[in-house]
């Protein structure tokens, strides 16, 4: 499907054609954002929002188009909403360090879950050392499924933010958020949800969802990498302090005081990537041009027929078996490292990651060093699924 929108499947790896199951750590670009990278530097580059001449006007005129794209791909009310950062990682720290400064108390606590990527763990721990509040983290049960009794339990009045991913990196586990932030809202709690792997893969609308803020990375839904998106409810936006201080987040600035512009300026100091702004765009309008259900479908029957084919494979162990998974498969293999099989997949032209994704805690708690992950975006296809089976029986041959 649309394959060939991608120049860079079209090539050989080690004497095989590439097959490419690393989509979870990022996309490969179709063509046409590639060309909107190159036409934007090539015809408009210039810096924006402060320029009187034509290029600079041009260059903002298209990248508030973008936010605005941006804005009804998720339907925030708002484009005011909408802030551009570097990825979810830049996105997850900016709410953490200004809500945090504004919100958490000593004692007060954070509730994410065992499954979290290192970048909704580890900015939460930061504030919440600075803080004294506390760290709190709701189990999954042996299918990679939230525990959500754990979850309910574990939300108190205390917790002053819940910040839990959608879908799991490691796992694939699509997490129920809409119940997640229906509990949390009960109790006056906002959430935050990490949707790195997610929105290229599922319908996310943020006024369904109700979620009071959603992050997200470019580089992961087919746009350039260095650009991220943090949605947040203006009510919370507008009472948090800016992250960084620089130009353009200011209103009025003296050496005795400075005031700060409004939403989204706020908390968009220094220039950003314009660039990639109008990539990720260009991205966004590819996915709706195929239609994020199809892709969804697509993708759910790869995972359906890489899940039959590898739980047949003797000595092959599925890690993450929930009922409801976006297109990633974890595996590890009976008395083999999954470094040396990654090095041997690779060999045979497949790019599949090893280690430990990120999800140190869930290695911890399963007891394993790290895993195999495949994770197929709508241009893979079943014989590139076929190619990795014949790798992993390779793998087992040579060491077993
Ligand atoms: N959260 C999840 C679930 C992820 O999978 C990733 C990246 O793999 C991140 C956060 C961090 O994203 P980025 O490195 O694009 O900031």
């Amino acid at each position: 499907m649309n394959r060939n929108d991608f120049p860079i499947l079209d090539q050989q790896i080690n004497g095989q054609p590439l097959v490419y199951f690393d989509n979870a750590a990022t996309t490969q670009k179709p063509e046409v954002v590639i060309q909107a990278l190159a036409d934007y530097y090539r015809s408009i580059n210039s810096n924006i929002h402060r320029g009187v001449h034509y290029l600079s006007q041009k260059a903002t005129q298209e990248f508030e188009i973008a936010r605005q794209t941006i804005q009804h791909f998720i339907n925030a009310p708002s484009h005011q909403e909408v802030i551009f950062t570097r990825g979810t990682t830049e996105s997850i720290n900016l709410i953490a360090s200004s809500f945090g400064h504004t919100f958490l108390h000593e004692n007060d606590e954070v509730l994410i879950s065992e499954m979290e990527h290192h970048a909704n763990i580890v900015p939460w721990q930061m504030i919440c050392d600075e803080k004294k509040a506390k760290l709190v983290v709701a189990a999954f049960d042996e299918t990679g499924t939230l525990d959500m009794n754990d979850f309910q339990q574990k939300l108190s009045p205390k917790t002053k933010i819940v910040a839990i991913s959608h879908v799991s990196n490691t796992l694939g586990t699509i997490n129920p958020i809409k119940q997640i932030i229906e509990l949390a809202h009960a109790q006056g709690t906002p959430v935050m949800i990490d949707g790195a792997q997610a929105v290229s893969h599922l319908k996310v609308d943020v006024q369904d969802l109700d979620c009071d803020f959603y992050c997200f990375s470019g580089h992961k839904m087919y746009a350039p990498m260095g650009i991220g998106v943090m949605y947040g409810k203006a009510q919370w936006l507008n009472a948090m302090p800016p992250y960084q201080g620089g130009g353009e987040m200011i209103k009025n600035v003296t050496f005795e005081k400075t005031t700060y512009n409004e939403l989204p300026f706020k908390f968009e100091a220094g220039t950003p990537a314009v660039g990639d702004v109008i990539g990720l765009k260009t991205a966004i309008n590819y996915i709706n041009s195929i239609g994020i259900e199809n892709i969804a479908q697509c993708e759910n029957e790869l995972l359906q027929y890489a899940t039959q084919q590898l739980q047949n494979i003797d000595g092959v162990t599925i890690i993450g078996t929930a009922e409801h998974k976006t297109s990633i498969i974890s595996f590890i293999m009976k008395d083999i490292h999954h470094y040396d099989a990654g090095f041997i997949i690779d060999k045979m032209g497949v790019a599949v990651r090893t280690g430990h994704h990120c999800t140190q805690p869930i290695m911890d708690k399963l007891k394993i060093t790290g895993t195999i992950r495949a994770s197929f975006a709508f241009y893979n296809t079943r014989e590139e699924i076929d190619q990795l089976v014949r790798a992993i029986f390779k793998t087992k041959e040579m060491l077993s």
